[in-house]
């Protein structure tokens, strides 16, 4: 495995690899849920690309910048150990060399839901995502359905901005109680880790209730916020049952729709998620 800071380091590491050439865009602090996507990303490439960057753009709260967990060592350790052949590692210098005064910013799917919650966020990750995206020049980029809203908008700016790379989504990885796998967890007190399953709790339920037929956007909405309530730390940021392709709430659910909840516990913000695939339209 060749770790790799610089731009010219990274063209040198991939300048004769095998093709096909798969990307797993992290954040580092890797935990099951990367494992998944880089176990995913060996299955199906001649050649996998783990890069590890924590990006200041994407955090709208500077605190939750230097608060984020990091740990280079044990990252490196787990990538070795899932067959990586390189790691990209740059500094934030390296991505953004002085004088950088570029944003990729993109359209109506990055406003609703983490986007009116965190603004500039996607502004950042659209960012970043394409200067990588550029930079290691894969067939394949392999992100995470927890963050659906982010696979949306990568869909999106790769399209637009005409780069050739297939964005291939991965199941979220859970804990065995239901909680979604997620670098921020290690912040949680341990009465709020008791607390967070919660979320998939809420999910579920309203999942059930779909299942059941019912098609009403706010009853559903109500499913997961009597769930929430039951939960006294639980603060809940929104709840949201959305069109799957546009992401705007609906009224009605006659069609893939996406669940999906933010929940801070203390100053630890979860999200999660849930697709509901195929509804069809009833007549009640
Ligand atoms: P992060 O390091 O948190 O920026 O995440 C890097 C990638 O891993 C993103 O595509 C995430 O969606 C994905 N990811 C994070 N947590 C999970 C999880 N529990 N299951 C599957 N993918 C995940």
């Amino acid at each position: 495995m060749r770790v790799v800071r610089t731009r010219s380091g990274l063209g040198d590491a991939l300048a004769h690899g095998p093709r096909p050439l798969g990307l797993v865009p992290t954040m580092g602090w890797l935990h099951e849920g990367h494992r998944a996507l880089i176990s995913q990303a060996r299955a199906t490439d001649a050649t996998t690309v783990v890069s590890i960057f924590v990006n200041p753009r994407q955090f709208n709260v500077a605190e939750d910048y230097t608060k984020y967990p990091r740990a280079e060592d044990r990252d490196l350790a787990i990538c070795e150990s899932e067959g990586v052949d390189v790691v990209f590692a740059p500094g934030a210098q390296e991505i953004y060399p002085p004088g950088f005064d570029t944003v990729v910013s993109v359209g109506a799917v990055a406003q609703p839901l983490e986007g009116a919650a965190r603004p500039g966020h996607f502004d950042g990750v659209a960012t970043v995502v394409a200067i990588l995206f550029d930079l290691v020049g894969a067939d394949h980029a392999y992100f995470g359905q927890k963050d659906a809203q982010q696979v949306r908008v990568i869909r999106q700016m790769a399209r637009d901005l005409a780069i050739p790379i297939e964005v291939i989504a991965c199941p979220t990885v859970r804990e065995p109680d239901g909680l979604a796998m997620s670098s921020r967890n290690v912040h949680l007190t341990p009465e709020q880790r008791a607390a967070a399953p919660v979320l998939h709790r809420a999910l579920v339920a309203a999942r059930e209730r779909w299942e059941a037929g019912e098609r009403s956007g706010e009853a559903l909405r109500d499913v997961m916020r009597a769930e929430l309530a039951r939960e006294p730390l639980a603060d809940v940021d929104y709840v949201s049952v959305a069109d799957e392709t546009t992401l705007q709430e609906e009224d009605r659910v006659d069609g893939p729709a996406l669940l999906s909840l933010a929940v801070r516990f203390g100053s630890t913000r979860l999200i999660d998620n849930e697709p509901l695939i195929g509804a069809v339209p009833t007549t009640t």
